[in-house]
């Protein structure tokens, strides 16, 4: 990262840490300051040579879907270059994400002298290129000697995505100007504390006094501006200003950044894509035959166009024409709506008949034995991922509120550049993964069985209120609280795969924030059954191998045994063991817990809602147990 106008590196963050902790528009915290990441329109891959875009058609197309991006081209890496070590003043010294000190309102540590970094009272120091991390600012005549400032430590920030500095002039002086100066001295007493209880702010020309504590929490509120709608990342204000009413935020706040990302496994097409694509190109025709087999067989025998399906039974051709046609119609509803299908083509990879032929970004394994005989009740399929290639798009972010997992209009994520970019910032990642696959018997007589379950309406009834409350202002016409429920089944599989995720960590000394999941379990009209665990960080600890010999029959066995069996208790029961997401709550899991189910937030795709122990294994009775005898 380099501080422009500074133009030198002041500390490095990870581009794969560029998606998911900090990005464009984040705050970074540094040592004596915070910088800002800015917006698209300054980041500069001139001057990094030999870097090049990212190619991954399919996650194009999806962020090519969402408002705003039509005109993106590219996925591009974040600019980077070797080279730092052997020459910290060479050329890679000067290639960075662009970053601007953020806030900028500096407190000297001596003399408590509150200002501005425009005001000029504090320099800029930034002398030892091999120690970026020793940037920082002084106070250059403090009682004769330079002496150490740090960034005030407030902002504000408002559910629309806004950031702006605290206006400490404004507030000390309760909402008007200062008597004495047009220009006010400050000073800002901060006797530490994580919040702003002990913050003493005083203009040194009239002598007002305030507390900080008087800016914060609902009440504060009324003591505050109105949000300026400014976007300090693209150094603009939204023209027509904003409704919101801004918070304070202490730096380091982990609510100041969201990221809004897409992403997408690299998979070769399989032969149910191939020919819902052959079907698709050929619908004028297709949709024409209504006939049944009799009438398809005819067809095939004299429409020369149909040729090209001999590869394929009447019967599969059928089914897929059937099933194109229930999609068109339910596209005709919602069409360009939502997010773009990213886990289709997936979930068909890994449970193709005949697995893809193995290439550089995707290669799977099935132990020829099949399931081990201890499993068989468990798992219809497991398969070992052997390579897998995952590429990620930053397409916005969000302050305070996450963006919705499911809706991307539910909370407005903020443009990454000013106009429309023709690119978006991209990571990818090499891992490897286990693939298992829950019978679909198993979790259909497991549905019926928990379907009329109190625990189970207490899931559904707490999302219909957490969606209300949270969403309903936001959506102006018909707003289906249910429309993104994820379903009975997605709660089992994900709490199942929390607990491989818990015990492979355990297993194998792996930092359990280095493995992924995706949950595979669809929709009621196209059931799915799936989980993959993967790791998908460039520094993921353990050899490459570590993860898929997981699936090796014996250690699997062993694995999934202590995953279930642990299951059964928490140290936190009873009071874990009985807990059920409560309506008026803000959460969406039952027995579930940090001890017990919660992961880091970059391994978990839905932020640790959606889990419940009863789901899985018997606690309590086994009546609600996905499996109610433990292998
Ligand atoms: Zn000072
Ligand atoms: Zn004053
Ligand atoms: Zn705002
Ligand atoms: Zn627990
Ligand atoms: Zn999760």
């Amino acid at each position: 990262m380099s501080t422009a106008p500074y133009r030198r590196r002041v500390g490095s963050v990870r581009p794969s840490h560029l998606m998911f902790t900090s990005g464009v528009g984040s705050l970074v915290d540094l040592p004596n300051f915070a910088v800002l990441v800015r917006g698209l329109d300054d980041w500069d891959h001139n001057s990094a040579y030999g870097w090049e875009k990212i190619a991954e058609p399919r996650l194009l197309e999806a962020v090519r879907r969402l408002p705003g991006n039509r005109k993106v081209a590219e996925l591009r890496p974040a600019p980077w270059m070797e080279g730092l070590d052997a020459d910290p003043n060479g050329p890679a010294s000067r290639v960075g994400v662009p970053t601007t000190p953020f806030p900028a309102w500096f407190r000297c540590t001596v003399c408590n002298e509150l200002a501005a970094l425009d005001s000029q009272v504090f320099a800029f120091e930034n002398v030892t290129a091999r120690r970026p991390h020793e940037a920082r600012f002084v106070h250059a005549s403090c009682k004769n000697r330079k002496q150490l400032a740090v960034a005030a430590r407030f902002v504000l920030a408002c559910a629309a995505g806004h950031l702006d500095e605290f206006p400490y002039v404004h507030f000390v002086h309760r909402g008007g100007g200062c008597p004495k100066a047009g220009h006010p001295r400050l000073r800002m007493d901060d006797r530490g504390g994580n919040i702003g209880a002990n913050v003493e702010l005083a203009c040194v020309n009239c002598g007002e006094r305030r507390n900080l504590r008087e800016a914060m929490g609902k009440r504060g509120e009324e003591n505050l501006p109105r949000c300026r709608g400014r976007h300090p990342h693209l150094r603009t204000f939204d023209p027509g200003g904003c409704t919101e009413s801004p918070k304070v935020l202490v730096l380091g706040a982990s609510n100041q950044w969201f990221s809004q990302t897409l992403s997408a496994l690299a998979v070769p097409a399989t032969g149910a894509s191939e020919l819902q694509t052959k079907v698709e190109k050929h619908w004028d025709i297709l949709s024409k035959i209504t006939g049944g087999a009799l009438m398809l067989g005819f067809a095939r025998e004299h429409v020369p166009q149909l040729r090209e399906f001999t590869a394929w039974s009447d019967d599969e051709l059928s089914a897929m024409i059937e099933k194109v046609r229930a999609a068109k119609e339910r596209g005709a509803e919602t069409e360009d709506d939502g997010y773009a299908d990213l886990r289709t083509p997936e979930w068909e990879a890994f449970t193709a008949p005949r697995a893809p032929e193995p290439g550089p970004d995707f290669a799977l394994r099935r132990d020829p034995a099949g399931v081990p005989p201890a499993l068989q009740g468990v798992f219809a399929d497991v398969v070992q991922v052997e390579r897998l290639r995952e590429v990620r798009a930053l397409t916005g972010f969000t302050r305070l509120d996450a963006p919705d997992p499911d809706d991307p209009d539910l909370v407005k994520p903020v443009p990454l550049s000013r106009g429309d970019s023709t690119w978006v910032p991209a990571s990818e990642v090499r891992g490897e993964g286990i693939f298992l696959r829950v019978p679909e018997d198993l979790l259909r007589a497991w549905e019926e069985r928990v379907a009329g379950s109190e625990a189970l309406a207490l899931h559904i009834g707490s999302y219909r209120t957490f969606r209300e409350n949270r969403y309903s202002n936001r959506i102006s016409g018909g707003f289906d609280p249910m429309r993104h429920w994820p379903g009975a089944r997605y709660i089992a599989l994900h709490t199942l795969s929390h607990l491989l995720i818990r015990t492979i960590a355990l297993d194998c000394g792996y930092n359990s924030a280095s493995l992924s999941e995706r949950v595979y379990a669809g929709t009621e009209e196209d059931s799915r059954s799936g989980i993959l665990v993967y790791t998908a960080v460039p520094d993921a600890e353990g050899t490459l191998g570590g993860l898929v010999s997981q699936a090796e029959p014996e250690r699997l066995v062993g694995l999934v045994r202590r995953a279930l069996n642990e299951a059964t208790r928490c140290s936190s029961d009873p009071l874990c063991a009985e807990r059920l997401p409560q309506p008026r709550a803000d959460f969406l899991h039952g027995a579930a817990c940090h001890v017990c189910l919660f992961v880091s937030e970059t391994t978990c795709e839905r932020g640790n809602r959606f889990l419940d122990r009863r789901f899985v294994v018997p606690i309590g009775g086994p009546g609600l147990a996905l499996y109610p005898e433990l292998p």
